[in-house]
C-alpha cells in the first residue's frame, strides 16, 4: 500500500514500541531505571510512559492525598521533562516530539513508591504527603528516566568536585537547584542525549535528540 501523500516514510523494520531498561551505576549509588516507550508515526511523537505503582506507608496516608500527590507528580513530571526534546530517526529523517508522562497503576510497574506521611526528603521509591517545593519529584522521576545526579558529591568519583566531568552547574534539574535556584532549573541538552542514546538501544533505531 502506498503511503498517503505528505506521510512520514515509515520503515517496516523499525521497532514501533519497547520497555527500556538500564543499570544505573554513579559511585556507590545503583538503581534500575526503566519505562515504556511509543513511536506514534502519525502524530509523530515519542511517547515516554513511566508506571508507577504508589502504595501509602500506613493508613494515615488518606485517598485524598494519594490523589493530590499524584497529581502533582504528574505536573512536575510534564513541567520538566514533557515537550522539551525532538528525538530524530536517523535513518527516516522523521522528527518526532518527545512526550512523557506517569500513568498510576496496581500492576505491572516500572517503578513503586511508598507514600509516606508528613514531610521528608523524596527520593526515587520514596515520597511524601507534604511536599516542600515544586522541583523533587521531577529530579527523581528523572532518575527513573536513566539520568544521574549533577551535583558535587565526594561519594561519588565522578563528580567528586566542581571540576568532574559528572559534576554541572548549569541550572540543571538533576543539579543542586536548591543553590542554584530552583526557578532556573530544566532539562538538559545532555539528558535529551542520554533519553534518545537508552531509547535507541531498546529499538535498534539510530535516534538524536534536540532541543
Ligand atoms: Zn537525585
Amino acid at each position: 500500500m502506498l503511503a498517503p501523500r505528505g506521510a512520514p516514510v515509515q520503515r517496516q523494520d523499525a521497532v514501533q514500541r519497547a520497555t527500556v531498561t538500564k543499570q544505573n551505576k554513579d559511585g556507590p549509588y545503583q538503581w534500575t531505571s526503566s519505562y515504556d516507550v511509543d513511536f506514534d508515526d502519525k502524530a509523530l511523537q515519542c511517547n515516554i510512559t513511566v508506571k508507577v505503582k504508589l502504595t501509602p506507608a500506613d493508613s494515615t496516608v488518606t485517598e485524598d492525598d494519594q490523589k493530590k500527590i499524584k497529581g502533582l507528580a504528574q505536573a512536575q513530571f510534564q513541567k520538566y521533562w514533557d515537550n522539551k526534546f525532538t528525538i530524530t530517526d536517523n535513518a527516516t529523517k522523521t522528527k518526532y516530539k518527545l512526550r512523557l508522562s506517569l500513568a498510576f497503576v496496581d500492576t505491572g510497574e516500572h517503578v513503586a513508591v511508598t507514600l509516606h506521611p508528613g514531610e521528608g526528603r523524596d527520593n526515587r521509591r520514596n515520597w511524601y504527603v507534604k511536599q516542600v517545593d515544586n522541583i523533587t519529584l521531577a529530579h527523581e522521576l528523572g532518575h527513573q528516566l536513566g539520568l544521574k545526579d549533577e551535583y558535587v558529591d565526594s561519594a561519588v568519583p565522578d563528580r567528586a568536585d566542581a571540576s568532574k566531568p559528572g559534576a554541572h552547574k548549569d541550572n540543571s534539574i538533576m543539579g543542586d537547584y536548591y543553590a542554584e535556584g530552583e526557578g532556573k532549573a530544566e532539562a538538559k541538552q545532555r539528558h535529551g542525549d542520554t533519553i534518545a542514546g537508552d531509547i535507541a538501544g531498546a529499538t535498534g533505531r539510530s535516534l538524536g535528540a534536540s532541543k
